[in-house]
């Protein structure tokens, strides 16, 4: 028989940490604390496999679960001394979600469950406090109602909110029993009207309803886009967890909170958190009151801090805090409910974080002891730098600051307002820079929030939805801006004297919490000692080298900072656009008269030569590689009339006559046209000049600096092994002709990109000439699937969406298609030149993923983006971290 029901609790806990795959995150951690004596109070896990089993089968349960649940409950109610749907004294459980891994919000809670009629009058009478139990039973209602039910949940937000005019009460606390008694009936007389059925009453209705809806949820289209968002397969599924509740709402010593080990933003070891006095949780997430903090060095003039409200159930969490992150050695978030000043501990998980936070927490971790420096490389995600090394604001800079909200989520983002995910996603895929304002936000709005630079929100703490969706998704973000009024309808916000209409900008700064009107100015960030120490370590561990691309000095300038070993690929086209060689490029192109011609390819030769000497010095004796010419020469003819008037001047000709040299250039596919090597072999001047160019700065500046230079001269898009045979005898007799001239000598090498099919099939007769490869991914996978570069943006969304292709392929490499003509290419390539150096420098040179692949086929390095150069070093650690633990593992 199939154990499909793991109990926890009351010393009899069948499950463990380890089983979070069986028991969903949050099961397996309720197991593992119960079983180490913390406060958990009893229930039970159905695991992930009844949601796999449940979708397999047409969304019906396995035959034996009814009787398991039942045996677990009866155990619950004897634990509790309680009965569920018992008139006197009844049980009532929480059934919520819990997946494999955290996907906070996604999926559907219930709580409360079990009440009706006469069981909220037997909750009355045994906890002596009507009020309460009448508040717990229109929670249950409302929640029931919207997640099992389907009544959108504003709808008993404008029947309380109706309720609280109408009888002049402001805050849900000052309700009295009598006043939830008749919301009550409001709200099942909702639901009749809304649903068309009547809410149940028979508890175990509930119960099997509220099952039926957190398996549902798994496919909801919000836990959908998360999962598509984050890479969760949908074979996972949920567990559900039931539990008996213990009630943070039953005066004013009990509370409800979230706290976390460390500080979430920062990572500073600080305990952390929010908590509310007489209130059930959903009242913290949503934001319905404002919050308060734990500690009192939290706390500002005016608030309530835990420590000084409720102290013995905070000496309470602070001992749990410490059992708890000795035992998972990480950050935990933890939820917690005090009843009647005892400390119950609902959920622990790892806490989500900045990706500063991840750094500092994980630096701190392994200097404390806790994990060790490879748990510390391996704990902050590789792609998570890229928010590090974000701008914050310009501090010189002028600004109108508008009001303050929490610093939810770090950095800085200027953008145009608008108040809904729709509207963000619409202008973000324009192009335009977008920030989300609402008055809170809630899973609906996730897609929005992604499209947005930064996220605004009127209402809600550090824990709200907004804080902890855009901390993970690394959006800025300002919470609970208090101050604001938002008025969706006028499609305004109105904050003092300033109403901003949708479309105009204001900037946010999510290390602060501060709003500005319009667009204030942003600096490059700082790194700090921790970000140093964190590269330090990668760097020892790691196997690849990690190269920039960069053909601009700022960019040069800015890889080394970042700690590039040199650059991968400097595209030399992207030196051809400059005002003061866009004419000589277009004559040198236009001419018919040699002689015109190799004037302007003369004229090119001492900017190119300023250009390479500039990556030299710069790079001081790292390996530079600079690639020839790549693009098809149209790329760089006129378009407008008066450039191309420009052009007829200069070279004596019409500018009909220039037209039409420009037409007759035009090609149909240009990707698969004349250019690479197949222009350096048809104008090998332009191939010559450059080679002479790179030679002669190579000699300057290694006269200038006392020391070598390495020139590495790629050439691109080669096929076969003549056009790389034919290409390098040319460079190397202008080379030698150079090197005569200058009466010395240089130590250069001759690769080429492998970026073609046939050129990885033949690599074995390539590699006879050439000193390097480096993949040229992005082409190799335009050519591979005969997908375009330019124009696959119309479709692949599509592939993606519809699960035709895991991932865009332009942006992590695919390992089975592209991957193996790689893997190929380095095989073929070795066997003739064991040496042969082998790098990539396609995108997929920056993105963790493909990285960890590149490692493993055994290339010597990687080249990607400046701004990636920190992301590949750590993502490079962790690839060889990984191969160490493959190669370590038995087998
Ligand atoms: C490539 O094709 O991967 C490459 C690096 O060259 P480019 O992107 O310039 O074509
Ligand atoms: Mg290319």
């Amino acid at each position: 028989m199939t154990k499909w029901v793991y109990s926890f609790g009351d010393g009899l806990n069948e499950g463990r940490a380890e089983m979070r795959n069986l028991l969903g995150g949050k099961g397996a951690n309720l197991a593992e604390m119960a079983a180490n004596g913390l406060p958990v109070p009893p229930g039970f896990t159905i695991t992930t496999e009844v949601c796999s089993a449940f979708y397999e089968n047409g969304r019906k349960y396995p035959d034996d679960l009814r009787a398991q649940v039942a045996d677990a409950l009866a155990r619950v109610e004897k634990s509790m001394g309680l009965r569920f749907g018992d008139a006197q004294a009844p049980l009532l459980v929480s059934v919520r979600s819990g997946a494999r891994v955290s996907m906070p919000g996604m999926m559907d809670t219930v709580l409360n469950l079990g009440l009706n009629d006469e069981t909220v009058e037997g909750l009355a009478r045994s906890s002596g406090d009507a009020r309460f139990a009448w508040d717990s039973y229109r929670r249950f209602i409302q929640m029931y109602g919207s997640v099992v039910m389907g009544v959108p949940h504003h709808h008993f937000e404008d029947v309380l909110e109706q309720f609280k005019r109408a009888g002049k009460v402001e805050d849900d606390t000052a309700i009295t029993a009598d006043q939830w008694r008749a919301i009550v009936a409001d709200y099942r007389h909702l639901i009749s009207t809304h649903a068309g059925t009547e809410f149940p009453t028979d508890p175990q209705d509930q119960l099997w309803g509220a099952i039926g809806a957190v398996f549902g949820s798994w496919m909801n289209p919000r836990a959908n886009t998360y999962r598509k968002l984050h890479e969760i397969p949908a074979s996972w599924g949920t567990a559900v967890n039931v539990q008996s509740m213990v009630f943070g709402n039953m005066g004013d010593d009990c509370a409800t909170g979230v706290c976390f080990t460390r500080d979430p933003s920062t990572g500073e070891n600080i305990f952390y958190g929010e908590y509310l006095i007489n209130a059930q949780g959903e009242d913290v997430v949503a934001g319905i009151r404002t919050p308060q903090p734990m500690a009192c060095a939290r706390a500002e003039a005016g608030q309530h801090p835990m420590e000084t409200t409720l102290p013995q159930a905070y000496a309470e969490l602070l001992r749990v805090r410490s059992i708890l992150e000795t035992h998972y050695k990480d950050m935990q978030d933890i939820e917690f409910t005090v009843q009647r000043n005892v400390l119950y501990i609902l959920q622990t998980r790892s806490g989500k974080r900045t990706a500063a936070a991840a750094l500092k927490i994980a630096i701190d971790m392994a200097r404390e002891g806790l994990i060790t420096q490879e748990d510390a490389i391996r704990r902050v995600p590789a792609a998570s730098l890229d928010q590090l090394l974000h701008p914050t604001l310009d501090p010189k800079a002028e600004r109108v600051q508008l009001t303050r909200g929490l610093p939810a989520s770090p950095g800085a983002a200027a953008g145009a307002v608008v108040f809904s995910a729709e509207e963000c996603e619409a202008r973000a895929a324009k192009g335009e820079d977008v920030i989300l304002v609402r008055i809170e936000t809630s899973p609906e709005d996730v897609h929005g929030m992604h499209a947005a630079r930064g996220v605004l929100t009127t209402r809600g703490g550090m824990t709200s939805h907004a804080a902890v969706v855009a901390r993970g998704m690394g959006r800025v973000c300002v919470a609970g801006a208090g101050s604001i009024h938002v008025d969706y309808a006028a499609g305004t916000m109105t904050v003092g004297a300033h109403t901003i209409a949708q479309g105009e900008w204001i900037t946010l700064d999510g290390g602060t919490g501060a709003v500005y009107l319009g667009r204030v100015p942003t600096i490059a960030p700082t790194l700090s000692d921790d970000f140093n120490t964190l590269m330090g370590w990668a760097d020892s561990v790691r196997r690849l080298g990690v190269r920039a691309n960069a053909e601009t000095p700022d960019d040069a300038a800015t890889a080394r900072r970042f700690g590039a070993e040199g650059i991968g690929l400097a595209r030399t086209e992207h030196m051809f656009f400059g005002p003061d060689r866009i004419g000589l490029v277009r004559q040198m192109i236009i001419a018919d008269d040699e002689l015109v011609r190799q004037k302007a390819i003369a004229g090119l030769l001492p900017f190119q030569r300023d250009d390479f000497a500039s990556l030299f010095r710069i790079m001081a004796g790292l390996p530079v590689t600079v690639r020839l010419l790549d693009p098809p020469l149209h790329e760089f003819l006129p378009h407008e009339e008066a450039e191309m008037a420009e052009v007829a001047q200069a070279l004596g000709k019409s500018v009909e006559e220039v037209r039409n040299r420009c037409a007759a250039l035009a090609e149909t596919n240009p990707m698969l046209g004349h250019r690479g090597c197949r222009l350096g072999l048809t104008s090998p001047e332009i191939y010559a000049m450059q080679v002479r160019a790179l030679i002669q700065a190579a000699v300057i500046v290694e006269k200038e600096l006392g020391k070598p230079i390495r020139p590495e001269i790629m050439i691109p898009l080669v096929a076969t092994q003549a056009e790389l045979a034919t290409t390098r005898r040319a460079a190397e007799d202008e080379i030698a002709r150079v090197l005569k001239e200058e009466g010395t000598n240089i130590n250069y090498f001759i690769g080429t990109m492998i970026e073609l099919p046939r050129a990885a099939i033949q690599a074995d007769r390539i590699a006879e000439y050439a000193d390097f490869f480096s993949f040229g991914t992005n082409d190799l996978t335009q050519t591979t699937f005969g997908l375009s570069r330019d124009d696959a943006g119309s479709f692949l969304p599509y592939y993606v969406d519809n699960g035709l292709l895991p991932r865009d392929p332009f942006v992590s490499i695919d390992r089975d298609g592209v991957g193996a003509l790689v893997r190929l290419g380095v095989e073929r390539g070795r066997q003739t030149s064991p040496d042969l150096k082998l790098g990539i420098c396609g995108e997929h040179g920056g993105d963790p993923d493909s990285i960890a692949f590149f490692d493993e086929v055994g290339l010597d390095y990687v080249s990607c983006s400046p701004f990636r150069v920190p992301v590949a070093r750590l993502a490079a650690a962790q690839a060889a971290l990984a191969t160490r633990n493959r190669v370590g593992s038995p087998a």
